[in-house]
């Protein structure tokens, strides 16, 4: 019976690595009619914040794994006990001992801080007290073997893994050790997460086989890396899958994307209807080289995703930026009307559900937001003045619909040897503000004649 785990600390926002790793854990257990538990590593409490504990499990669920398809949120904390017994018995059986050696001390007598601990307090028998720290005894000789689906069998020669620390001087239990006696608890067949861990993997098989257990399988996942190949960082890159969320990215589209943070669908397909990635993804063809998180690419799926959907799905997905508090315009001035009327343009137009607002702002402000840049150049090119004032006698008289629009202003254009794309320029900038963005007749269509013709005379004068 096969059991998983995703195990996040709640030390920050939730990270895309986090999101890959839970995609993966759940897929698994999915596939192979296992169960998943979701563990939240809250012993560091000076780092933990309850609302970063409820962002996990809110965009876990947003990613479609809700609370019916895990076991939990179980906590590190409530298992505390366990961890004191397990270090207990280690000590007891000679396999953990105290350690009273300053970081300084080992420095000065290795002649280096990357060798490790040299072993110094191995077989001086120290009581527990006084601040000493416990370390687990590693075997002197021999390899440890970990079986890793993603990376075969990587071998550690265990002269080259030090005598790690379990408990820290104050007597509290560590990551490696809580983490592994919390795996044996919770009945853990496969660890599965990301390759930050695999040096991990040789300490803490040890523990698991020093406790008595077999030690689990483990699944090291390829890290991420940004466009300068450098390991994503909170610091530097876009992580926060709350922030993606935010900015209007697709649920649907971010875990097909993060799916493919070290897998591939046969066939290079990419955009891969979500049960198909559940029967298809093998941990056995996840590749460990580091994986490419290209957020240009998760952009244009958000824009394939978002294409896909039915007019009235899309115009549901986009309310929660049409009528946020943050809108630039009155929030009253808002008419679902007229958005309807152009849901469709939008839906072809954009690349993250956010981008909406500055997509319809002009529909429902008095008076467009300008875009400095786009109307000087609008304004001052050729016959601008007089394209706008002969748009504005011939709109205030024509049959209202986008077609004549575009007639009339074609025709004015033609008698100034412009183009309907240069004519029009000065006309889109009075009515939108912007350069770019929903075709413009039909804009002033919706738009209706009475404000279209206020803004070209307000851009006239
Ligand atoms: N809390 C650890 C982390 O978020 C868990 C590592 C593991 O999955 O074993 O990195």
């Amino acid at each position: 019976e096969i059991r998983v785990r995703f195990a996040p600390s709640p030390t920050g926002m939730f990270h895309v690595g986090n999101a890959r790793s839970a995609l993966f854990n759940w897929v698994f257990a999915r596939q192979t009619g296992g169960s998943l538990v979701l563990r939240i590593e809250d012993t560091d409490a000076s780092r933990n914040r309850p609302e970063w504990v409820q962002g996990i499990i809110d965009t876990m669920a947003w990613l479609g794994i809700d609370k019916s398809q895990y076991e939990g949120p179980l906590f590190q904390s409530d298992y505390v006990g366990k961890h004191h017994e397990a270090i207990d018995k280690l000590l007891a059986d000679g396999r953990a001992y105290f350690c009273d050696c300053a970081r300084e001390d080992v420095v000065a007598r290795t002649g280096s801080s990357h060798h490790g601990y040299d072993g110094f307090c191995r077989d001086r028998g120290l009581e527990p007290g006084g601040g000493r720290a416990t370390r687990f005894r590693t075997p002197d000789e021999g390899t440890t073997t970990v079986v890793d689906l993603v990376r075969g069998k990587p071998e550690f020669e265990n002269a080259l893994i030090e005598d790690f620390v379990i408990a820290r001087g104050d007597g509290s239990p560590v990551f490696l050790l809580a983490n592994v006696v919390d795996d044996m608890e919770m009945g853990i067949t496969h660890v599965m997460r990301a390759e930050e861990h695999l040096p991990n993997a040789p300490k803490q098989q040890l523990i698991w086989e020093a406790l008595g257990a077999h030690a689990p399988i483990w699944v090291h996942a390829p890290i991420l890396v940004n466009e300068k190949r450098q390991k994503l960082s909170k610091r530097r890159d876009r992580v926060a899958l709350e922030d993606f969320r935010a900015e209007g990215y697709l649920a649907e589209a971010m875990r097909n994307y993060l799916m493919l943070l070290g897998w591939a669908p046969a066939d290079d397909r990419e955009i891969v209807p979500w049960d198909d990635i559940v029967a298809e993804f093998r941990l056995e063809d996840v590749n460990p080289s580091p994986a490419f998180f290209d957020v240009k690419k998760l952009q244009a799926f958000n824009g394939d995703y978002i294409r896909a959907m039915t007019v009235p799905e899309f115009t549901k997905a986009v309310q929660p930026w049409l009528t946020s508090d943050d809108v630039p315009w009155p929030t009253t001035s808002y008419d679902p009307e007229v958005f309807a009327s152009v849901a469709e343009l939008v839906q072809t137009r954009i690349v993250l559900l956010g981008d909406v607002v500055e997509m319809v702002d002009f529909f429902f402000l008095d008076e467009p937001a300008i875009d400095e840049a786009a109307w000087d150049k609008a304004m001052g090119g050729d016959h601008a003045a007089d394209i706008l004032t002969a748009t504005i006698d011939r709109y205030s008289e024509i049959d209202w619909n986008a077609d004549a629009l575009k007639a009339a202003l074609e025709e004015i254009g033609a008698e100034y040897g412009l183009k309907l794309g240069k004519a029009q320029a000065p006309v889109r900038v009075a009515i939108t503000g912007r350069r770019v963005g929903l075709p413009l007749f039909e804009s002033m269509e919706v738009l209706g004649r009475d404000r279209t013709v206020e803004r070209l005379r307000a851009a006239a004068d």
